[in-house]
């Protein structure tokens, strides 16, 4: 073809964050002298949505799929490398000889998200840039995404393949918040409280007469951020309660199941739709541990505390938003519990809200008058957090 482009030195596994700097060279070989107009890099960040919807089965020609999808540009920066700034115009084009060139360049990701297309008051403001991103449902055909790429084009007026490029992706990490959680999250301890009931006729299950005998109290620090790679910062404290019931003592706790739990709310076009993956992070069978019920202290003990917080939580990516994508976390847990009479188990399910964080802060730069400004909250973080720590057993739903 006599035209050779490729961008080198850009470490494909390197992961870079906010305003930092993708430097590397751009090589062209040219086998003989060709008529140029530009040679231009780009870094872009793109997100986008997809989804198939059915219509409802049983109308006839309405069960075709319907595919909906959007994608926005999170921002687009572009440097000319060739020709170099200071050459005269020439409208044909250049025609450098035949031979070896060697563009270095230096192009940095900015900090925000500067997507044209959002309307404000639906989805997107100034929001931080998010990070590298793939998902897809499980079963729906839903998918999302956020793709950084580095592209370089050598564009030429008069060829029929007007324009030769070459892409690679980057992957991208942004920083967490700088800015404080709201102080109505508390600053000790991010609580979640679920009952295990009891009717008089000794049924298991919530109902209007039913009685707690069992506490399950999930604790994080507050606000409650978990890192990737880090310890899960969790307690579980449990009590059984003085109850008139007493044929279900001893209650014993069988097994411990704790889940990470992703979820991915999109939108495409005028269409919604959400998934939620979950990654097992303990798993403990077989346990047969009584649970003490004393009825003197109103103290909850605490339950396999050097086992949960020997736990290292796995990579995943952390809790953002954009136009199109809101990514959140959460863990489960899932205790079941079995009683003298009725001699079936029963578990109690709980689910604390969480942010999953990058554990990445902007470097501190000094004096030199280039400061980062603050990295705001994830949009949406504080109405998944929640602002109440109070438990009303009396309406506390039941998880089953
Ligand atoms: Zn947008």
């Amino acid at each position: 073809m006599g035209i050779y482009l490729d961008i080198q030195g850009v470490e494909s596994d390197r992961t870079f964050t906010p305003n930092e700097a993708v430097k590397g060279v751009v090589s062209l070989k040219l086998h003989r002298a060709t008529v140029i107009s530009d040679v231009t890099l780009s870094l872009e960040g793109t997100t986008r949505t997809s989804l198939i919807e059915k219509g409802p089965a049983f109308i006839l020609g309405n069960d075709v799929p319907k595919v909906a999808d959007e994608s926005h540009q999170l921002f687009r920066r572009s440097k000319v490398l060739f020709p170099h700034p200071n050459s005269p115009f020439i409208a044909r084009g250049y025609t450098p000889s035949e031979g070896e060139y060697a563009f270095p360049f230096e192009i940095s990701f900015p900090l925000s998200a500067e997507c044209s297309i959002s309307q404000p008051e639906l989805r997107h403001r100034e929001t931080i840039l998010p990070p590298s991103f793939e998902a897809q449902a499980v079963k729906a055909g839903a998918h999302a995404s956020v793709i950084y790429t580095l592209r370089v084009e050598l564009k030429r007026r008069t060829h029929l393949r007007k324009v030769i490029s070459q892409e690679q992706s980057l992957k991208f990490l942004p920083f967490d918040p700088t800015a404080a959680l709201p102080s109505f999250l508390g600053t000790g301890y991010h609580t979640r409280q679920r009952g295990l009931y009891i009717s008089p006729q000794g049924s298991l299950g919530y109902s209007e007469t039913a009685l707690p005998i069992l506490l399950l109290e999930a604790k994080l620090p507050s606000p409650p951020v978990l890192y990737p790679r880090e310890r899960l910062p969790l307690q579980l404290c449990v009590r059984s309660l003085p109850t008139r019931i007493r044929h279900v003592l001893p209650v014993k706790l069988q097994s411990l199941l704790i889940s990470l739990r992703s979820t991915t709310e999109i939108a495409a076009d005028i269409h919604h739709t959400s998934w939620t993956s979950s990654r097992r992070v303990l798993e403990l069978h077989g346990l047969d541990e009584t649970i003490s019920c004393d009825r003197e202290s109103d103290v909850l003990s605490e339950i396999k505390p050097g086992v949960i917080q020997g736990v290292t939580l796995p990579e995943a990516a952390p809790s953002f938003t954009t136009c199109l994508i809101e990514h959140k976390h959460s863990l489960e847990i899932d205790a079941t519990f079995s009683l003298s009479e009725p001699t079936r188990l029963s578990s109690i399910k709980l689910v604390i809200n969480v942010e999953f964080g990058t554990g990445l802060y902007p470097e501190d730069t000094g004096d030199d008058g280039d400061m980062m400004p603050p990295i705001p909250l994830r949009r949406g973080c504080i109405a998944h957090l929640g602002a109440s720590d109070t438990v009303d057993l009396g309406r506390d739903p039941p998880p089953y």
